[in-house]
């Protein structure tokens, strides 16, 4: 069996950022409180806690004084000055690329236009974005989303920096559609990140060549659930495998070439290990096939 990876996979600079700076703290005996995961990813969580990085889902859970940091998804504009105001010492790990979006996102509610957000509006990033519009973007997934909803003279549409490339697309051209249609003027700011469109491109590509694709990458990884998507939407068959143990032998029976991708949490080691267990699949399933 030939595995391939993804030519681009694995973690993007943001995370790597974000977690650099949390360990260092760690490790130099500060304890350090990241409001929701600083990575959706359990072994590097794990490893975290090991050396005093804790989550916390919120600003109550941490002790009095605490170190708390932002995690690379971004927070909402006034959660610093809250928390310093209740006496806890802030670190931003904002990643650059989210901080543009927060940025557009506020220039753009300053111009007066309506703000739509393409994204999860549960997800921790989307809600920081909103939060920098004071509150006034609407989130969609889905155009049906929108029901209901008035558009004003002027309407921007954005999106969650880890959105589904293709699909977001797809929206953007149903929007300008309808908006055009009534007369509203409308931009459209492709605010999917750099790192997101390369290993979107990378599993679309890897997807056409081999017979299964697996992303590896923790079940609260957005990004790598969008990694599986888009190999799926090539024609490929796909999962999604947070740890070595996630691997079934049977999705591997038959198959001649398969394709590796990770999402932008997970660490080479995870990649490494889940590597090697497919060899070790296809070994068992060749000697079955050619008995001695
Ligand atoms: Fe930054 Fe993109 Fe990584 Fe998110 S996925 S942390 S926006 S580089």
């Amino acid at each position: 069996m030939e595995i391939v990876r993804a030519a681009s996979m694995g973690f993007c600079f943001g995370v790597r950022d974000a977690i650099e700076v949390v360990r260092e703290l760690g490790e130099s005996g500060t304890p350090v409180y990241t409001l929701g995961a600083i990575v959706h990813n359990p072994q590097v969580a794990e490893e975290l806690e090991g050396i005093n990085v804790h989550v916390i889902d919120s600003l109550d859970e941490a002790p009095e004084g605490a170190v708390v940091a932002i995690t690379a998804h971004g927070a909402p504009p006034d959660f610093e000055e809250v928390a310093e105001r209740r006496g806890f010492k802030v670190v931003d790990t904002t990643c650059p690329l989210v901080t543009r979006i927060q940025k557009t996102a506020y220039d753009l509610v300053q111009q007066r236009y309506s703000v739509i957000v393409y994204g999860d509006a549960q997800h921790k990033e989307v809600r920081g974005i909103v939060g920098w519009t004071g509150g006034k973007a609407t989130v969609m997934k889905k155009l049906e989303d929108l029901e209901g909803w008035e558009p004003t003279r002027r309407v921007a549409l954005i999106a969650q920096s880890t959105s589904n490339v293709q699909l977001f697309i797809e929206v953007a051209k149903e929007l300008v559609g309808r908006m055009v249609a009534r007369g509203v003027e409308i931009r459209v700011i492709n605010t999917i990140c750099k790192p997101t469109k390369e290993r979107q491109r990378a599993v679309r590509d890897l997807a056409r060549q081999v017979d299964l694709v697996l992303a590896v990458g923790g079940v609260q990884s957005a990004n790598t659930r969008k990694l599986v998507q888009a190999a799926e939407e090539e024609g490929a068959r796909a999962y999604q495998v947070q740890r070595v143990e996630d691997l079934q032998s049977e999705w591997l029976r038959g198959i001649e070439r398969v394709g590796i991708t990770a999402g932008a949490s997970t660490p080479d080691w995870v990649v490494d290990q889940v590597e090697a267990r497919i060899r070790d699949v296809a070994a068992d399933h060749s000697r079955v096939l050619t008995p001695a």
